[in-house]
């Protein structure tokens, strides 16, 4: 049994199986522009890489934009402390609801959204609340002071 089947990658990112002497035309977007990844015997092993490619790709989307978040932060204390806090200050003023009130949810959503580490809240909240401009209102939330 020869290596006939490949576990080939579309420019789109999509990974698919596609034997060998077949033309390989990305399921997704349908080009051909295809970069062989692997070499397989069987389809089987061949079926397994290829949901072995797909699956994780939210997890790699997001290991990815951690990254990103990381970089950003390092970019920011490469700028200087004050524009990150600006950064975060705007993070929180725009994670605020009509109420005035920051939950915990909105406030990562806010990270996430301009690039911060969302899981960093819990040092920015902590870092604002001694800072003394929000004051914790419930297990949740928080006002501005
Ligand atoms: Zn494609």
């Amino acid at each position: 049994m020869g290596h006939d089947w490949y576990l080939v990658r579309c420019k789109c990112g999509h990974s698919f199986g596609h034997r060998k002497g077949t033309k390989a035309k990305c399921t997704i977007c349908g080009s051909n522009e295809v970069t062989n990844v692997q070499q397989f015997s069987d389809s089987r092993s061949l079926a397994n890489a290829v949901s072995d490619a797909n699956l994780p790709k939210e997890l790699a989307k997001e290991l990815s934009s951690r990254l990103e978040s990381k970089s950003a932060i390092e970019e920011n204390r490469q700028q200087g402390p004050v524009s990150i806090r600006e950064r975060v200050r705007g993070t929180l003023r725009s994670a605020t609801d009509d109420q005035g009130v920051l939950r915990i949810s909105a406030i990562r959503r806010e990270l996430d959204s301009a690039g911060l580490d969302a899981e960093s809240w819990e040092s920015i909240i902590g870092g604002a609340e001694l800072e003394g401009i929000l004051v914790r209102c419930s297990n949740d939330s928080w006002r501005w002071v």
